[in-house]
């Protein structure tokens, strides 16, 4: 795309700021503004895991917790919006660069039901944004959401491990395999702990996963 395309297509279509609507030239993610809050808000996967030390992963990252800036920027994932979602990709990429390498990256699944109404899986996405930045294949189909009409977020957190046991495993042969797993949100981590326990069972070598947001202040309340 040459220069006049691209002027023509920032009148066309301008491009916004995921995280606060803002107009942003069309070669950036997300402003400069929510950039630096962000960058300011990061918070460790330690803690998260100081509230939440059993869990069957050998190393998490996260990034913030899911409030503010973070929280619109992963509401705009849901709807199909990409921007922050590479911002965040490009930047768990960078952490995760330091656990040495993985097979593959796959993601926590989404029904197939779910999928066609969102015409778009998001985590899904996230996981092949980072896929991309570490230059490492990403693969799914190993997991499996059967359909149920609860969504998660509407459950209290002592319901969620149950919910969690509506994944399962395809039983593809993941012998030895060094995955990363990726979701959008880790609150409870009831998901992500069914999902990565059924990647080991199916044989995998090491599970470590990865997601954008950390509900830091909902596990400090329950
Ligand atoms: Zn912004």
């Amino acid at each position: 795309m040459n220069r006049a395309e691209m002027l023509l297509l920032d009148i066309l279509y301008p491009n916004r700021c995921d995280c606060c609507d803002d107009r942003i030239p069309y070669d950036r993610l997300i402003c400069d503004a929510c950039t630096e809050m962000l960058l300011d808000q990061r918070i460790t996967y330690a803690d998260w895991a100081a509230s939440n030390p059993e869990n069957p992963w050998e190393t998490g990252t996260v990034l913030f917790s899911y409030a503010d800036a973070a929280r619109t920027g992963v509401l705009a994932m849901k709807d199909g919006r990409r921007g922050f979602c590479r911002f965040a990709a490009k930047l768990l990429a960078e952490s995760l660069a330091e656990n040495g390498s993985y097979s593959f990256v796959t993601w926590v699944p989404i029904t197939a039901k779910r999928r066609r109404l969102q015409g778009y899986a998001h985590a899904e996405y996230l996981a092949k944004c980072i896929a991309e930045e570490l230059q490492i294949p990403m693969r799914g189909g190993l997991i499996e959401e059967h359909a149920g009409s609860v969504r998660q977020h509407d459950l209290p957190a002592e319901e969620r491990r149950k919910y969690a046991e509506r994944f399962t495993g395809t039983g593809a042969d993941l012998s030895g395999a060094q995955i990363l797993l990726t979701d959008d949100i880790l609150t409870t981590g009831a998901t992500l702990r069914r999902c990565a326990s059924l990647l080991l069972e199916m044989g995998a070598a090491r599970v470590d996963i990865a997601a954008v947001c950390a509900g830091i202040r909902d596990v400090s309340q329950t």
